[in-house]
């Protein structure tokens, strides 16, 4: 009977940042493969005394899976352990899809992405009543192509949250798609570089006119997160339209308001 293969969302950086089922499934490892290219070794420091750590880095997917099928006849728990969430970027159907074809049961732990580790480094937040309640997570096109009707410059005109993967070194590009449809050249921006990494976090504001320039002086080039979203900047706001949730004439499940003339759930 072979062992089980993990796919445990690390977090964005921070070892801190697993989940507490994450961490227990570590500490039940026979065998981790972590990809070293974005998740330090760190993260794999709650692994029981001799279990085996590869890092990934250099090797294919159809080296990875038969690494991790064979680990799989010789241990209850193996785990593949990859940045922020596996669901997100993490080629992690490529990866299951073998395992099942060779009879490996498998599971998913999810973790927590770096565009909600961006946004918490900088103390924004992803959505604001009457301003934006909808959240994009998208890239523009590198060496993988965009499916047909998800180029950014059609995203971009919901005017919400944009929180772009993969994407620094393609920042003109940003630029350019977020003009194309209708951003003001002093629309807020927001890079961040290496979220939650202790001691390695880089946090550059800016705007849709100078975010290009800024990163470069502070020579971004590589695991960061781009941000365009009218949410930015509210902590300073002089006003905020308030949240429904905290209004003390709204009742909801778990509270009856004074004088209730709408209710949520
Ligand atoms: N599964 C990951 C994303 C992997 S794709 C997740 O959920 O976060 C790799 C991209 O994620 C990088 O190009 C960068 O845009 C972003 N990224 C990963 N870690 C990051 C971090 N700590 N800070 C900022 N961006 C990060």
């Amino acid at each position: 009977m072979p062992g089980k293969v993990w796919f445990v969302g690390a977090g964005p950086g921070d070892p801190d940042l697993i989940t507490v089922k994450g961490r227990n499934v570590l500490e039940r490892a026979g065998a981790i493969l972590y990809a070293g290219s974005l998740v330090d070794r760190a993260a794999t420091r709650y692994a029981p005394f001799g279990c085996e750590i590869r890092d990934s880095k250099e090797m294919t997917l159809e080296e990875i899976t038969a690494w991790l099928i064979d680990r799989a006849e010789h241990h209850a728990h193996v785990v593949r352990l990859q940045t922020g969430d596996p669901g997100l970027y993490g080629a992690l159907i490529e990866m299951t899809r073998p395992l099942t074809a060779a009879g490996v049961a498998w599971s998913v732990v999810p973790g927590v992405s770096s565009a909600m580790a961006s946004m918490a480094a900088a103390g924004e937040t992803l959505t604001l009543p009457e301003v934006t309640q909808t959240v994009i997570l998208t890239r523009v096109a590198g060496r993988t192509p965009m499916p047909p009707g998800e180029d950014l410059e059609a995203l971009a005109a919901h005017h919400c949250t944009l929180c772009i993967y993969l994407s620094i070194t393609l920042l003109h590009e940003v630029q350019r798609a977020l003009r194309a449809a209708g951003w003001p050249e002093d629309a807020p921006m927001l890079v961040v570089q290496k979220a939650s990494w202790p001691g390695q976090e880089k946090i550059v504001r800016g705007t849709l006119a100078d975010i290009k320039r800024k990163c470069q002086e502070e020579k971004i080039g590589s695991q960061a997160m781009i941000v365009a979203s009218p949410t930015l900047g509210a902590a300073d706001w002089p006003s905020l339209v308030r949240s429904k949730l905290y209004d003390p004439t709204f009742t909801h499940r778990f509270r009856k308001a004074e004088h209730s003339e709408v209710t949520y759930d």
